[in-house]
């Protein structure tokens, strides 16, 4: 048959290894996969390429509706793209109003269509007061639910307590869904913020010092224990250290169905960073030390960690510079979506001898796993959405302001130089990126669990 379209010559990374293949794709699928000639409409040479299956990028924050000057969709949706990212599932945060009822989900669709150049999905919120909204979120098609242990840092998404959060996890097990915790202990945190404020602590350091690793790990064994409890499945979000992947282990082993994601600012930059570049990486659960870090790659090298995301949490600059003389004062979140692709290719693949196959199982693969997304998201596959990157895997380059799509161009990985350059970026066989640049609107579709 005739294929719309055939990518020849390109080393094609599948589930099943990497294969000098040529790809084709018709009605925006993978048709075929084969060492031999395809016959096609169109034919996009990639000797010498990498293609990789788009990233998944099961954590990001687009705040419209509500707070479009924070991060709108069109812009979101453009760097994601242009950073590699053709999936994004958006998590609750401070869009007004949040996603934590069945109309405000419809709202959050209706701003996500005619603006999304990627495909996305959704996460509903658990919050204090939501229990009765659970189901109409899930029958209103939520890949899974997301909940804070500790505030949120606003007034529109407010954390659970104890109570309820074992109430939600036991409904969200009667619906069959699960629950993604923001893990970190608000009696922890929210004493030591008041004592280290109360000091006259605004450095830089005390922000890590107001939340640090015991926080973390005992909100991580009190979601585990409630979960288990509750015979809720649970993803931990954007865990920070290992000591948290020995306790998630150990569960796993017990025979508990948790998994958890890092970020790539875990990965990347350190509590020394946040010194250096002030509140532009203020993040939470903080950055951690290098040793820390060392150690959290053994992990994600090791296979103990399920995926990577971006955690993109932006606001606007002023936001963020309203910290330089008071740290507690910043927006405490990272603008990381378009870098996150790039990075991981630098720091994983070249620096750390990560194998492509694994690249793919982190950033695509087991992240649309994890929210009901396989098999037509993550990977290169027949009959899933043909959604490519061509890499040039040796090209360095610069991460440089301008070639940021978000609202607004902060981001601590300005001027950092990175290896694996995003030639060319297909969602669901069609070119919307090429060098770097979005040479498409919209057009992306809201995906549900499958
Ligand atoms: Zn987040």
């Amino acid at each position: 048959m005739t294929h719309d379209l055939a990518i020849t010559g390109g080393r094609v990374v599948t589930p099943q290894g990497i294969l000098q293949a040529n790809i084709g794709i018709t009605a925006g699928r993978v048709a075929v996969l084969t060492p031999d000639a395809v016959d096609a409409h169109e034919v996009l040479g990639a000797p010498g390429r990498v293609v990789l299956p788009g990233a998944v990028d099961i954590h990001v924050h687009f705040n419209e509706p509500g707070r479009p000057h924070w991060e709108g969709w069109g812009p979101g949706s453009r760097a994601a793209a242009a950073g590699g990212v053709t999936t994004v599932v958006e998590m609750p945060l401070n869009s007004i109003p949040s996603t934590t009822t069945a109309d405000a989900l419809k709202s959050k669709v209706a701003s996500a269509q005619g603006q999304s150049l990627v495909d996305f999905a959704l996460w509903g919120g658990l919050v204090a007061d939501n229990l009765d909204d659970l189901p109409g979120l899930a029958r209103g098609g939520v890949v899974g639910f997301k909940a804070f242990m500790c505030e949120s840092g606003t007034k529109e998404f407010a954390f659970v307590d104890d109570a309820m959060l074992h109430e939600g996890l036991a409904r969200l097990a009667e619906l069959g869904q699960f629950l993604a915790v923001h893990a970190e202990s608000n009696w922890i945190t929210h004493r030591l913020t008041e004592q280290l404020r109360g000091a006259g602590r605004r450095d830089r350091p005390a922000w890590g010092e107001s939340r640090p690793p015991a926080a973390e790990l005992e909100a991580i064994q009190r979601a585990l224990f409630l979960a288990g409890m509750t015979g809720c499945r649970l993803h931990i979000v954007h865990m920070s250290l290992p000591d948290g992947t020995q306790i998630i282990q150990a569960t796993r082993d017990a025979g508990q169905r948790v998994t958890v994601e890092t970020c790539a600012h875990y990965l990347t930059l350190t509590d020394a960073d946040l010194v250096r570049l002030g509140p532009v990486a203020k993040c939470a659960p903080p950055l951690r030390n290098e040793k820390t870090q060392e150690e959290l790659w053994r992990d994600v090298l090791g296979g103990r960690i399920d995926c990577i995301t971006s955690d993109h949490s932006p606001c606007p600059t002023e936001d963020k510079t309203k910290g330089d003389e008071d740290i507690f004062e910043a927006w405490g979140g990272i603008t990381g979506v378009q870098t996150l692709v790039p990075l991981m290719l630098t720091e994983g693949v070249h620096r750390r001898g990560m194998p492509l196959e694994q690249f793919a199982t982190l950033l695509s693969v087991n992240p649309a796993k994890i929210v009901g997304l396989w098999p037509q998201k993550g990977a290169i596959q027949i009959g899933a959405d043909a959604d490519l990157l061509l890499i040039d895997l040796d090209r360095e380059w610069t991460v440089e302001r301008d070639w940021l799509q978000s609202r607004h161009r902060h981001s601590p990985f300005i001027g950092r130089r990175v290896r694996g350059w995003i030639e060319h970026v297909m969602r669901r066989g069609e070119t919307i990126v090429s060098q770097g640049e979005a040479i498409s609107t919209a057009g992306g579709r809201w995906l549900t669990r499958q």
